[in-house]
């Protein structure tokens, strides 16, 4: 297909053809996928080459607000202590940070588009595509835009959601939203159906009404929100029933976008080798989400089990026979390093249970150190009847002695331990000696905040029941609520690697095969070693009124089922660094 000649145009065609790009460009209209198949989304930096042939960036001042012919600019670049360059996600830079200037945009790709987990595989082979993604990690647009460009292609197909309210507001508005300003679907409400102006036709299906999925050709679906229905069986049987149409060239293809649940349909697809899995987290697309949205929902999710479903997309699967389930656990989150502090002074007792790797009868190489905290006495310093507990740190490393220690002492210093526990009958004079010999070496690290050896505090218990048994009393006081996991800001604040080991690991009485995980034996060892040890306790401040003061304070919030404010962790959402679409930031070409 050749060009046409603007020029060679009449003028009444060259008036119709600058019309047609004048409505493109009002609509707001933008590509959603441009040819770079490892581009990360972000705008495209206009380059240009230099004199000696390399192609560089073009940059422009921190005060200039266009390019050199009007082209739209990055925000303001700013230059790191260790050379990185970064534009600050609100504005404002690090202290002490020089502006560097700004990069000019390539105007056809100056907007956040799609992101490689974004792009569809290889179009001329069939394929079903789950994308199993945190809430609002943009999987809605790439069904849109799969929808768009099948229909672009001339092909019939569907799309299934929950509920007909849900298509037409969703959906449909998003597919006319986001459509090119000459390829607009129309919608016939009474027919359930968008047509193309191509002729193609997308039908829409609704979960609620299975059966309807019936006497259509289809060459594509998507399925959205797919773990969310009660009928999926049906439904997507149905719709694999009615995908037979292939035209030369358009293999059957089939997206399934869905926050994951553990459900037998989801689970059956992930185990499907025909169904290539994504998992894209809710930080993928942040970009384009509003800080404050999602600050909220990592109030509500992060360091938590259910986190790694609404946030990662990860399956989070009911395993027959495991001790623990997500009823089981109770969430309080500490934002404020402050609070974790008052609330953990208010503790009666706080101890530190090591659980060395590779001792007999682990495959894991990872040593479990946890810190769990109790209350034994109530505010008029009765005791309780039964004791509460409070785990404060998950400290566990893959490591060598060395590595674990520093990283107990760690923990214990944190969370003002009164103890550090390890097993006798495994290992227990081992952890006790690589302990004791870490200290001698660096005699500042294993000193806590108020001067004293943390060497000194070192116990060794001993076994007498068998470790299933043991960690089913522990199960037991979750069951009456008496367990709440504290997240926390803190380094050791993130109970979801524990959460999902007390959700999988099935003991070997209940039918399981594999041994108890590290982190598991840690904290069933330091929930035994304050019941034993209620004589340590230091009722000070009443660790009942601090909790009361928290339920109280705006910082801090308690609920039964983890609604849990919580700030940012540092790995995702550190600064924004500026992405190079081909690989890293070229500083040539920059302007002063
Ligand atoms: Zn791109």
């Amino acid at each position: 297909m050749s060009e046409p000649d603007f020029n060679q145009l009449s003028q009444d065609e060259q008036r119709a053809v600058a019309e047609r790009l004048h409505k493109i460009a009002e609509s707001g209209w933008k590509p959603f996928w441009c040819a770079d198949p490892n581009c990360d989304g972000n705008p495209h930096w206009l380059t240009e080459e230099d004199a000696d042939g390399t192609e560089v960036n073009v940059f422009v001042g921190a005060d200039d607000i266009a390019g050199p012919n009007g082209e739209p600019l990055s925000g303001i670049i700013y230059e790191a202590p260790d050379g990185e360059w970064y534009v600050p996600e609100r504005g404002v830079p690090d202290d002490g940070d020089e502006p560097v200037g700004r990069a000019v945009l390539n105007p056809k790709w100056a907007h956040n588009h799609a992101r490689r987990d974004q792009r569809l595989p290889s179009w001329v082979k069939p394929w079903t595509l789950f994308i199993m993604s945190g809430r609002g990690s943009g999987k809605t647009r790439t069904g849109v835009e799969f929808v768009t460009l099948c229909a672009r292609k001339g092909l019939d197909g569907a799309i299934l959601g929950r509920r007909g309210t849900e298509l037409v507001n969703t959906h449909v508005a998003e597919l006319i939203n986001n459509a090119h300003p000459e390829f607009v679907p129309i919608h016939y409400a009474s027919k359930d159906i968008l047509v193309w102006p191509n002729g193609a036709t997308t039908y829409l299906f609704s979960a609620e009404k299975p059966e309807n999925i019936r006497s259509v050709n289809l060459s594509y679906a998507w399925v959205d929100e797919a773990a969310f229905m009660d009928e999926i069986e049906t439904a997507w049987m149905n719709l694999k029933l009615a995908t037979r149409v292939k035209s030369p060239g358009n293999p059957i293809h089939m997206l399934i976008t869905s926050t994951p649940t553990g459900s037998k349909w989801v689970q059956k697809m992930e185990d499907d080798d025909n169904v290539e899995v994504r998992r894209v987290s809710t930080y993928a697309n942040r970009a384009n989400l509003d800080p404050d949205w999602i600050e909220e929902l990592e109030k509500e999710y992060e360091g938590t089990r259910m986190g790694r479903q609404e946030l990662h997309g990860e399956v989070l699967r009911d395993v027959e026979g495991a001790l623990w389930n997500d009823d089981l656990f109770n969430h309080l989150r500490l934002s404020d390093p402050v609070d974790f502090l008052n609330f953990v002074e208010g503790l009666d007792d706080r101890v530190v249970a090591v659980d060395p790797a590779g001792s007999k009868g682990k495959r894991s190489d990872e040593t479990g150190i946890m810190a769990v905290g109790a209350h034994h006495f109530d505010d008029d310093g009765t005791p309780l009847p039964g004791s509460r507990f409070y785990t404060l740190g998950d400290a566990t490393i893959k490591g060598s002695p060395a590595e674990w220690a520093e990283q107990t002492y760690r923990l214990a210093r944190l969370v003002k331990a009164t103890r550090i526990v390890a097993e006798k009958n495994f290992g227990g004079d081992m952890v006790k000696q690589v302990l004791l010999d870490y200290a001698t070496i660096h005699p500042e690290k294993a000193r806590n905040d108020d001067g004293d050896n943390m060497a000194d505090m070192v116990k060794v218990v001993h076994a007498v029941q068998g470790k299933e048994t043991r960690a089913e009393a522990v199960v037991g006081k979750y069951e009456q609520g008496r367990v709440t996991h504290v997240t926390s800001t803190t380094a050791f604040g993130d109970f979801s690697k524990l959460e999902r080991e007390q959700v999988t690991w099935v003991p070997k009485n209940r039918g399981g095969r594999s041994p108890s995980p590290n982190r598991i034996d840690a904290l069933v060892w330091a929930v035994k070693a304050l019941e034993t040890k209620v004589k340590h306790a230091t009722s000070m401040a009443s660790g009942a009124a601090v909790l009361r003061k928290l339920k109280s304070s705006p910082m801090g919030s308690v609920s039964g089922n983890g609604s849990i404010p919580m700030s940012r962790p540092a790995g995702p959402l550190g600064r924004k660094v500026v992405n190079w679409p081909n690989g890293g930031i070229k500083k040539k070409g920059r302007a002063a």
